[in-house]
């Protein structure tokens, strides 16, 4: 045995417990009984100071400094680039810093929820303040040794090789063609939204249908109902969740295609990479890319709508809505709201971008957190075009900065800007693409996908995974064309 293959044999191991902390994770928010908790707790904790013992094991230091990477081939290489720099993340963190960090976030994470049912920030500040500082000490940590700024070493957990001023740089293009857009988009005459009660356990067949539908495989996955519909596991099981809204058939419907997009990628995978670093989606930009290109290009299209509508009026009967035509714009509503996770296509991004630029600036040390709702609220004025009315609706709507999440939320706007490279991309080589999705056929589209980016898993770079498949340099142009386009067809500018 070489050093390597100790080295990929131990990881291997790793891998698979990591796995089984993922189940852990989807057992308690789908079917664990309620009187667990404190056990389950527990459990939790035993298996992760397991996973963070392996995690920085001394031998994996010494596996690292007897591999010359060079020796190895390109996929020996990529497994090699992502342990590399697992282990120097993993090891540059002291174990007190992560011990407090963990403990703190944990706790914030109530005090949040009350502040925000109370509507009292000051109720939540001074933990914010904890969490900040916390975060903050971990970035030094993170950054030491490298060019990186704090924001940018928090920001690589989850955007490896990305960085604040590339994003800065895309963002600020985006963003006065989205506020423009939307100003049209909200001056215009509103459609038609389908009214009517949805019975529950038709929805979720549907759902389930439309799952298979975009290739979502069944025996390698399950749907779950669950509060917050996510995905969960790589591999040979790759599980969702789904919730349903009896008076909104479209949020099960389209939460449940979007977490199929998250499937699908982890089930595209090359089995050879399975329980290895390239077995899983290379980053959240990445990922969110195949949710939101299943979910909006293919799934929100005038085509696929057309197949939806004929589908939904077999299942639901009357929607009060009398054709293809309208139930397309339907589908595509814009209406004004405070909620990042209720919005659009069109206003999504710009939640996004606030929240950007402000954590940006709390990372710095530019912005204090006592200042933060008033930045928060000017900002959104400023982009919406409505006063924020209640800090629920505000700063505190989100619970990714009380659980320290910095650097998270711009990988969902990237995943947009990328879907819509890819769907530029795809539309170029699968010029039947409309014929058949409007025949409710997604198999030339999402094969597409598989062929030329989902197989690959981690093998190169986000933004390589994303020029590779495209055969273009990443750029925002794409999604805001596209946005352009639809949302003037339907609202008629
Ligand atoms: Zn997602």
């Amino acid at each position: 045995m070489t050093a390597y293959d100790d080295l990929m044999a131990f990881d291997r191991e790793t891998q698979a417990l990591a796995q089984i902390a993922g189940r852990l994770g989807w057992d308690q928010e789908t079917v664990m009984p309620r009187g667990a908790v404190e056990q389950r707790g527990e459990e939790f904790a035993a298996l992760e100071s397991v996973l963070h013992a392996r995690r920085v094991d001394p031998r994996l230091g010494e596996w690292l400094d007897a591999i010359d990477d060079t020796t190895l081939d390109t996929v020996g290489q990529a497994q090699m680039r992502h342990i590399r720099r697992s282990y120097a993340r993993n090891t540059k963190v002291p174990a007190r810093l992560a011990a407090e960090l963990a403990k703190v976030t944990s706790m914030a994470q109530g005090i949040w929820a009350e502040a925000r049912a109370k509507g009292d920030f000051a109720h939540f500040a001074p933990t914010f303040e904890e969490v900040v500082r916390l975060r903050r000490e971990e970035a030094a940590a993170l950054a030491e040794g490298t060019e990186m700024d704090l924001w940018d070493a928090l920001h690589q957990d989850y955007e490896p090789g990305s960085s604040g001023a590339e994003l800065d740089a895309m963002f600020g293009a985006l963003r006065p063609r989205l506020v423009a857009l939307r100003d049209k988009i909200l001056g215009a005459d509103q459609p038609k939204g389908v009214s009517g009660t949805f019975d529950e356990a038709k929805q979720l067949a549907l759902s389930e249908e439309v799952a298979r539908t975009f290739g979502y495989d069944f025996s390698q996955g399950r749907i779950d109902k669950a509060v917050h519909p996510f995905s969960s596991g790589s591999g040979q099981d790759v599980r969702i969740t789904t919730r349903t809204n009896e008076s909104d058939p479209f949020n099960c419907l389209y939460s449940t295609i979007h977490e199929v997009g998250h499937a699908c990628y982890e089930q595209g995978i090359d089995d050879a990479y399975l329980l290895t670093p390239l077995g899983a989606g290379v980053s959240m930009g990445v990922h969110e890319s195949q949710s939101r290109i299943y979910e909006n290009q293919l799934g929100r299209s005038r085509a696929f709508t057309g197949y939806l509508y004929g589908r939904m009026r077999d299942t639901f009967g009357d929607l009060g809505i009398d054709s293809e035509e309208a139930f397309f714009a339907a589908v595509n509503r814009v209406t004004p709201g405070y909620i990042r996770t209720e919005s659009d296509e069109v206003q999504y991004n710009l939640h996004v971008l606030l929240r950007f630029d402000l954590e940006r600036d709390i990372i710095a040390g530019r912005l204090e957190i006592a200042d933060l709702p008033e930045a928060w609220d000017a900002r959104f004025e400023a982009d919406f075009g409505v006063k924020v009315d209640t800090i629920a609706n505000g700063c505190l709507q989100d619970v990714h900065w009380p659980v320290g999440l910095f650097g998270y939320f711009p990988t969902y706007s990237l995943g947009n800007v990328y879907a819509g490279c890819l769907h530029q991309a795809m539309r170029g080589a699968l010029p039947d693409l409309d014929a058949d999705l409007a025949k409710g056929e997604t198999g030339a589209a999402t094969g597409w996908l598989r062929e030329n980016l989902q197989r690959h898993g981690g093998l190169r770079t986000p933004r390589e995974t994303i020029e590779h498949a495209c055969g273009f340099a990443p750029s925002e142009v794409p999604l805001l064309d596209y946005l352009e386009e639809k949302f003037g067809a339907i609202y008629g500018f």
